[in-house]
């Protein structure tokens, strides 16, 4: 995928490395409570199936699909549910599990949802976190690695739904989004 593909960012032993903490981290603090966590689809795939298995406390897995109103390359924070998330989750801990957060706005939408269901606590796991773009604040716990303003594909993330699979995160071609 070298046609489409700028450079590595983040190689798979990086990400592993990182994903092993979080898992760590999230068992200690849930251990012994009622721990929902809910997949954001699509991007968030390869991320929570990594994350799961770091993770040693048992949970209730689930997923929930949204899609943002209007242009696709630019959040308006209006979500959509595609697909909405199976689970009852009152009186239960929800951690929501994405891939990247860039503008904020698709997670604070998700996060506001999922509050009026009645759970205990709703706190955020993101892989990738854009800093410089954000236009609403969210909470984000468990944070994974920081990167710069820049469009990523691969370990999870599209380029016009493409590219999910490959194994590190890669800067892409700028050629190939602006033509
Ligand atoms: P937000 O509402 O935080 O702006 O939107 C987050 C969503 O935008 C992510 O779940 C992801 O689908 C998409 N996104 C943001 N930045 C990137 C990027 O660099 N690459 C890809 N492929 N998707 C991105």
């Amino acid at each position: 995928m070298d046609d489409v593909v700028e450079r590595v960012l983040i190689t798979k032993a990086e990400l592993d490395r990182q994903v092993e903490e979080l898992g760590s981290r999230i068992s200690r603090d849930y251990e012994g409570e009622e721990l929902v966590i809910i997949g954001v689809l699509k991007g968030g795939f390869i991320f929570l199936a990594d994350l799961a298995r770091k993770i040693s406390i048992p949970v209730d897995l689930d997923f929930i699909s949204v899609s943002s109103y209007g242009d696709s390359s630019k959040s308006s924070g209006v979500v959509k549910i595609i697909k909405d998330v199976d689970i009852n989750i009152s009186g239960k801990h929800v951690l929501i599990v994405e891939d990247i957060i860039d503008t904020g706005l698709t997670l604070n939408h998700l996060v506001e949802l999922l509050k009026t269901r009645g759970p205990l606590s709703v706190e955020i796991c993101a892989a990738l976190d854009k800093p410089s773009r954000r236009k609403a604040e969210v909470q984000v716990k468990y944070k994974g690695i920081e990167i710069p303003d820049e469009f990523v594909i691969g370990y999870g993330l599209d380029y016009a739904g493409k590219y999910r699979n490959i194994p590190e995160v890669c800067i892409l071609k700028k050629e190939i989004y602006q033509k």
